[in-house]
């Protein structure tokens, strides 16, 4: 019997040992943390093998093939043993898309994953097709691929993911755009980070779509050195298949759809290019204008996404706790109407802050850093002129903001860094930041 070790017990990986299991292979699971309580009983209850707190490598090298967490750098010890072994190592994604005839429409991108992903989802339900949501939200794809059996599913990739991707083959591909991110992961070289992002299109053909932000200069300077299989679907620009005209969005992967963007239920303007996107996909997959506008229009978005909270006195606050990086704190700013408190900070991943420092001139008179070490904005912004308070921790961070906002200003939480130095992720910063806020 062919033997599967699985590192990492996560979602992706619990769902790739039972799929494993299914299918006949030798299964072991290997965690370095503590695998969670419900993944355990999942695995016991399939009567698959598992260990955590340590990894056996006897047992490890001696796999035939290992599907590892996209949380594992590739430079881990033992993944570089096993890469000298030869053990072919592959990702969750992957690993499922072999048992499953379905149709994949992959998404990636440094940012607006998810929300196009969730976008894509919606339209594709309310257009009444089997449909899953899998890859960085929801189930995994392999537990839903063992139990439930779509005719497609909208699939929301990471660079990790694709990292360890090889024969999987996307029918649509969408990259919404690349900037630096992640870079400590690889190997502090941007176009590694590049590389892995583009394997979205491998095995692609004709039949196959690749959609793209034509305005991206990374895409764009890539595309010009590659020759893909996809069929082209570019959006951003006038004669694409999708962009904006006047007030209008417009769509022409088929039918042209035009639809005034003040309509979409998400405002701002990296929302314009994620709904362009979504809506090339739905229209090369042949659902009606009239399905992908209502989608459009009543979508409700994503928790943690310039989410409104409240108005305190006279204050909006907004939730962007997922801007886990500089770009996208860029695009929260961009949409900001009114004057801006920021609060930012966080685990820092290599940074280059320049990219607000426009925006923060502009739209922000006080900036609040929450992190325990603000050395890097101290520096940075320290110089603007603006207010600045330093903090350590939440609460100190939504005081200082709430004493520092006026009347008909937003405090923006969009933070530019990861959220573990103080929280457990950006999901937990959100929900915190969110709760201290209606305590206000
Ligand atoms: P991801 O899943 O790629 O991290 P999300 O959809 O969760 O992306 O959005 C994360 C943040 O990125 C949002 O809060 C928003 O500020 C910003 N964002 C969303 N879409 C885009 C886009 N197309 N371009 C740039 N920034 C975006």
């Amino acid at each position: 019997m062919s033997k599967i070790v699985i590192l990492g017990a996560g979602e992706s990986g619990t769902g790739a040992a039972i799929l494993a299991k299914e299918k006949g292979f030798e299964v072991f699971v290997s965690d370095m943390g503590e695998i969670k309580a419900p993944y355990r009983a999942l695995l016991d209850q399939n009567g698959i093998a598992w260990e955590d707190g340590q990894h056996t490598e006897l047992r490890i090298l001696n796999a035939d093939e290992v599907i590892k967490s996209p949380g594992i750098p590739l430079t881990a010890p033992l993944i570089q043993k096993l890469q000298e072994l030869g053990t072919p190592i592959i990702s969750e994604i992957e690993f499922a898309a072999r048992y499953t005839k379905a149709k994949m429409i992959c998404i990636t991108g440094s940012n607006g994953k998810t929300t196009t992903t969730s976008l894509i989802f919606d339209i594709l339900r309310r257009a009444g097709l089997n449909v899953g949501l899998a890859g960085n939200i929801g189930a995994s794809l392999a537990l839903q691929v063992a139990h439930e059996n779509h005719d497609y599913y909208v699939i929301e990739l990471s660079s990790f993911q694709l990292d360890n991707m090889y024969d999987f083959r996307a029918n649509i591909a969408i990259l919404l755009n690349i900037t630096p991110d992640h870079l400590d992961r690889y190997n502090f070289e941007f176009q590694n980070y590049v590389n892995a992002k583009f394997r979205i299109t491998q095995n692609q053909t004709k039949d196959d779509a690749f959609i793209y932000w034509s305005e991206d200069p990374v895409i764009d300077r890539e595309i010009k050195k590659m020759s893909l299989g996809a069929t082209l679907y570019p959006f951003g620009k006038s004669g694409n298949a999708a962009y904006i005209r006047g007030n209008d969005l417009v769509v022409e992967a088929a039918e042209p759809l035009v639809m005034p963007y003040a309509e979409l239920s998400l405002q701002g303007k990296h929302n314009q290019l994620n709904s362009m996107a979504a809506s090339i996909a739905a229209q090369v997959l042949h659902i009606k204008n009239e399905t992908i506008r209502e989608s459009l229009k009543q979508f409700a978005g994503v928790e943690h996404r310039l989410q409104y909270v409240a108005t305190v006195r006279g204050v909006r606050w907004i939730n962007d706790s997922k801007a886990t990086n500089v770009n996208s704190c860029w695009y929260a700013l961009e949409s900001m109407t009114t004057p801006t408190v920021l609060i930012l900070g966080g685990k820092d991943k290599g940074n280059d802050y320049s990219e607000i420092d426009e925006l923060v001139r502009q739209k922000c008179h006080t900036l609040v850093f929450m992190g325990l070490h603000n050395e890097k904005l101290r520096e940075h912004f320290g110089g603007f002129g603006l207010k600045i308070i330093d903090t350590d921790n939440l609460q100190d961070a939504v005081n200082g903001a709430y004493n520092a906002a006026n009347e008909g200003d937003t405090v923006l939480l969009s933070p530019c860094c990861a959220s573990f130095d103080l929280f457990k992720s950006y999901e937990d910063r959100g929900d915190q930041f969110m709760a201290a806020v209606r305590k206000l």
